[in-house]
Formats: structure tokens, sequence, C-alpha cells
């Protein structure tokens, strides 16, 4: 591990179980470059548990929101994202390319500080 200061490699000074969770190490570490001492911890990720829960959440958030609402809503990130191709394609603003697709005038641009 290099050192958060000057980037310098780091030796470990000692190395023991957390107190409250034993599957997570903690190490005391000094930097060789600039003599900084700081601790590390190393644990295991649950990714595959990280991820059930990320679909659970949106599996709630669907079910709150309603199927036609949620339709609604996939409409619009679709749009939003066909608009920001045009934009980047054409040099448009995001949002005057929107009105145009929904036929109302575009959203008024505040005055600059600076005429
Ligand atoms: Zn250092």
């Amino acid at each position: 591990m290099i050192c958060p200061k000057c980037k310098a490699d780091t030796r470990v000074k000692d190395s023991r179980p957390h107190a409250d969770d034993p599957t997570v190490i903690r190490r005391r570490r000094q930097c060789d470059g600039c003599g900084h001492r700081f601790e590390t911890q190393e644990g295991t990720v649950d990714i595959v548990g990280t991820r059930a829960a990320k679909r659970a959440r949106a599996i709630r958030f669907r079910s709150r929101l309603g199927t036609e609402k949620y339709r609604e809503m996939k409409v619009g990130w679709r749009l939003r994202k066909a608009a920001a191709a045009e934009a980047a394609e054409t040099g448009q603003p995001v949002a005057e390319i929107l009105a145009r697709w929904n036929g109302v005038a575009a959203p008024s641009r505040p005055a600059s500080p600076h005429p």
C-alpha cells in the first residue's frame, strides 16, 4: 500500500483482527518515505448481497410507483436520452430540443449579468 501523504511505499507495523468484527483485519502501517503512520482495515465485500439489495430496492420503488406511472417515467428517460444524443450532434441545448418535441416554447434563459 502507498502512503496517502507522499505516495511512497509503506510497511505493516502491526496486524490484528478487529475487536468488534473478527472477519476484519486492522493493520498499523508506517511510510518508508515520510514516516507517516496510519491504519487500514481489510474485509470481504458481499457483491452478490449488494446486487440483490439493489434489485429489491428497485422492485419496491416500482411497486410503490405503480405500473402506469413507471411506464411514463421510462418514456421520459428515453426521450431525454434521445434529446441528449441530438444535442450532442446539433449543439442545441437539451431543454430546447425537448420543448420543440413537446410542442411548447423553450424555457427562457436567465438574463446575463454581463450584457
Ligand atoms: Zn509518506
